[in-house]
């Protein structure tokens, strides 16, 4: 018989349980075990451990992460345009794939709504990207040519990150696979970013009550100038940003905590700041919800980046943040951010490596052993 153990309630997820059993045949067996708990359980999850081993061996999670998309909204570009739309739905191919073994649920992102974008943007902005009153501009300083089909997209990528945010927390961590545009604010967009999908989530868990204080940890290579500026006043959410310090955009917004980096900073460079920054600067363990844009172009072939980290390093990156998140027991909520590789399986690969990392981290894989006994 099964037995079944329960986890201290330090753990991420409060009463999960362990499923022991004396012996699992394979995984086919244990993913039916699964499938038969998992009617029982929402915000449960299950580990299937064979007892013999120790339990960071454990081979099953079987609560599915749930991930969101928003590249079914095409965003049409003209020809030789610079931005590098192809990489999101290249991605969702990606997690699809991954989710064959690891369990991750694709959902479509809904459109963000207006009372939602007017936490954050004005009425006026809101308004004008929704009707088409953009000047040239406006619509250069952005980078997208206006068209409706642009719009009905912005709105799903900003829905997305808040449809995830409320989902982490209930299920402790949860991904968008897009997101993360930082160069928007209140009145204005930039830099590929009309809406900030992330300052929009944050006000929106505010106001519904469900957090009171929120971390943006903002590790694309760019500086976060727009979520910096909407929340220079307000003390509920701690921004954070590290960049390049020579990159886009050159006017920088001061964030509650900026770290620019010099031109060509590696991996190990990179991972000590980080790290540092983590253990010491960063009250996350305060916050009840942690923002995580994950950006692809701190990669060493990124044609905006300048800075050299490989696949490796922003892999190590993801699990530093993850990890920091995961033993405060903070909801985390991923998004992806920018990457600009000349080679669009390059940013898929990376993307799609945070978003396994991520799903490791909601099935508690990558907490110490320790922590779960
Ligand atoms: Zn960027």
């Amino acid at each position: 018989m099964p037995k079944t153990v329960e986890c201290p309630p330090t753990y991420w997820f409060h009463h999960c349980r362990f499923l022991s059993v004396e012996k699992i045949e394979n995984d086919a067996s244990a993913r039916r075990i699964a499938a038969s708990e998992r009617r029982l359980r929402y915000r449960r999850a299950y580990y299937i451990v064979d007892v013999s081993t120790p339990v960071d061996l454990a081979f099953g999670f079987y609560q599915e992460m749930r991930a969101f998309y928003s590249d079914v909204f095409e965003l049409p570009l003209p020809p030789g345009h610079r931005f590098p739309g192809g990489k999101y739905r290249l991605l969702r191919q990606r997690v699809s794939e991954l989710s064959r073994v690891l369990d991750i649920e694709l959902l479509e992102a809904p459109a963000a709504r207006t009372d939602e974008l007017t936490l954050v943007h004005s009425s006026a902005y809101v308004q004008k990207v929704r009707e088409g009153h953009l000047s040239e501009m406006e619509q250069r300083r952005i980078g997208f040519p206006w068209s409706r089909k642009m719009v009905q997209r912005c709105l799903r990528s900003c829905g997305g990150t808040v449809a995830a945010a409320r989902v982490a927390l209930e299920d402790g961590l949860a991904v968008h696979l897009a997101g993360g545009t930082h160069h928007a604010f209140t009145d204005a967009g930039q830099g590929f970013c009309v809406f900030n999908d992330v300052a929009v989530a944050a006000r929106t868990l505010l106001k519904d009550g469900r957090v009171h204080r929120v971390a943006i940890i903002d590790c694309d290579v760019h500086q976060g100038n727009g979520t910096a500026a909407i929340f220079r006043e307000d003390d509920r959410v701690f921004t954070f940003s590290m960049h390049g310090d020579r990159n886009f955009p050159f006017r920088k917004c001061d964030s509650d905590l900026d770290i620019p980096l010099p031109d060509g900073t590696g991996d190990a460079e990179y991972l000590e700041t980080l790290q540092s920054a983590l253990n010491h600067q960063l009250p996350i363990a305060d916050c009840d919800c942690v923002f995580y844009l994950a950006g692809a172009d701190p990669y060493v072939d990124d044609r905006l980046g300048r800075l050299s980290l490989t696949k490796q390093g922003l892999a190590a990156r993801d699990q530093l943040v993850l990890r920091t998140c995961c033993q405060a027991d903070v909801a985390a909520v991923i998004v992806m951010a920018g990457g600009y590789a000349p080679n669009l399986n390059d940013i898929a690969d990376i993307h799609a490596r945070t978003v396994a990392i991520s799903a490791s981290a909601h099935g508690g894989l990558l907490r110490s052993p320790e922590a779960l006994l």
